[in-house]
């Protein structure tokens, strides 16, 4: 048999915000497709119209596109098994529950909402499966001459998939090998209802898959249990042959404890959970995202790459393209992998490192332009090059560095007791006399001028640049003081320098 094209699909429900575990299922369906020269496909599964959110969709759409994840056929991409968005196949869903109806495997259930609460009260666990479906009102239980009349009076009702007990069904995971549980614990499920007239998630999705030709299913562990149910179908409908291999990522956890991530622990602990920030359109409340955040897309990304999946050494750091050629489902984890929030920091520290110093000035030129600083774009590269070691977030910067930009008018008073001495002032006053002669202020001359001036006067070395950073940031930090003074040039060291005389003496 020829091998299969790889086709998979990210397939969510548009009923809110994206979660950071749908984004890394959606970046996996991507390397995978990527590496194997396959399709990605982005299909929406808006079945279900009462969790329906508005802008859900769009919201999910962004955020792919502002981490570098490209979809190759879907909802607002086209391709040639559209549509793609399920509330626009409802007659396709219906003419493949026909076929099962008529192939006998499904039925017609009559059951209002009212009666099945009935049922479960009367009968503790109650399942609706082989063992109960005779005592309910279904195409089962009934005469065609009374159903037929139920139809005809317009009754609303489901189409429930008729599982046979007592069958083994076996699931073939690429992460976590054979999976068996019998058909006796599942209940026949809903396929489909004549209120909305729309298949539930169940049967449009097994219908989608088969009919967009995907080859492999790759998607969160909380969709394993679905999975015998999904075989099933598959087989009512007499498509095992194209049946798709299935993969179920491991979940993400807590950073700390025990049980799933959830929003609260994002919330707690002061991470987001979502990829960008999302206003709830129903509750106003608004959610903090990975963008806002101030995090780099391509950090989200390899550190998104490496929750659940490693490349079988203690490689950490990866490009989307290093990633495409290195993944692989079977070294995915069976276990759930702890979202080490932490480690999202450091990818950004490292990328901000990485990364040219004129693109992280790019991201910086607005948060200056905040705090009210025009800067020539060449000076804003240097500071950026000099102080992007020292932040995780470009937004840092500005507390690393707004010295550079802002003269300081107060003078920290800690430092101000510890660094100027009582001949700081006439120190200073001399230094200024030393700084105004050179003529060659590059970093290497003013240290060697001024050194060698200290030398000469038998000056102590750290009184006189203690004082001298104290004049120029204002307080005792910040890096190499001759880097400070090259890059503010010798006009506003001066002017700092003299103004610190004037404020402190
Ligand atoms: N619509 C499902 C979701 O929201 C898709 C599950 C699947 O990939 O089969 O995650």
């Amino acid at each position: 048999m020829a091998e299969r094209k790889v086709r998979v699909r990210f397939a969510p429900s548009p009923t809110g915000a994206l979660h950071i575990g749908g984004v890394r299922t959606a970046l996996y369906n991507y390397l995978f497709a990527r590496q194997h020269g396959g399709d990605l496909i982005f299909r929406i599964e808006d079945t279900d119209s009462n969790r329906f959110v508005p802008g859900a969709e769009e919201y999910i759409l962004e955020s792919f596109k502002w981490l570098g994840i490209e979809f190759d056929e879907g909802v607002s991409f086209g391709g040639e098994y559209g549509p793609y968005r399920q509330s626009e196949r409802r007659e396709i869903y219906k003419k493949y529950v026909g076929g099962l109806l008529k192939s006998g495997k499904a039925y017609i259930a009559f059951d209002t909402p009212d009666e099945l609460n009935a049922k479960r009260e009367e009968v503790s666990n109650f399942q609706y499966d082989a063992s109960t479906r005779m005592q309910m009102r279904n195409s089962l239980s009934l005469s065609p001459k009374e159903v037929d009349g139920l139809l005809a009076e317009g009754k609303q009702y489901v189409v429930r998939f008729k599982i046979e007990p007592n069958e083994d069904i076996h699931v073939n995971d690429l992460i976590r090998g054979e999976v068996v549980i019998n058909s006796s614990i599942l209940d026949d499920k809903v396929l489909y209802k004549s209120a909305d007239e729309l298949p539930t998630y169940h049967l449009a999705n097994i219908v989608d898959d088969h009919l967009m030709e995907i080859s492999h299913v790759i998607r969160g562990e909380e969709w394993l249990p679905s999975a015998p149910l999904h075989v099933l179908l598959y087989r009512a409908f007499g498509w095992e042959d194209s049946m798709p291999a299935f993969a179920h990522l491991p979940l993400l956890l807590k950073p700390e404890g025990n049980g799933k991530l959830s929003k609260r622990d994002g919330d707690r602990l002061g991470f987001p959970v979502f990829p960008l920030e999302w206003h709830d359109p129903k509750t106003g409340e608004v959610s903090s995202g990975y963008r806002e955040a101030g995090y780099l897309p391509e950090a989200v990304i390899n550190f998104l790459a490496l929750l659940g999946w490693n490349p079988g050494n203690d490689q950490e750091i990866m490009s989307m393209d290093e990633l495409i050629k290195l993944f692989s489902l079977a070294h995915c984890s069976k276990s759930g992998a702890k979202f080490d929030y932490k480690k999202g920091i450091w990818f950004n520290h490292e990328y901000i490192m990485m990364k040219p110093d004129e693109e992280i000035a790019k991201l910086f030129l607005p948060i200056l332009g905040e705090h009210g600083v025009e800067a020539p774009f060449d000076k804003v590269v240097t500071v950026v090059g000099m102080m992007k070691n020292r932040v995780s977030f470009v937004y840092e910067l500005w507390d690393a560095c707004s010295f550079f930009f802002i003269a300081p008018t107060e003078y920290d008073e800690k430092t101000v007791k510890k660094r100027w001495k009582e001949d700081s002032a006439s120190c200073m006053a001399e230094l200024m006399e030393v700084l105004e002669d050179i003529s060659d202020f590059s970093i290497e001359n003013q240290e060697k001028v001024v050194m060698d001036w200290i030398a000469a006067k038998g000056y102590h070395t750290g009184n006189i640049m203690n004082a001298f950073r104290l004049a120029l940031v204002g307080e005792g930090k910040g890096p190499h003081m001759f880097d400070i003074s090259w890059v503010l040039g010798k006009e506003e060291t001066l002017a700092r320098v003299k103004r610190a005389i004037d404020v402190l003496k």
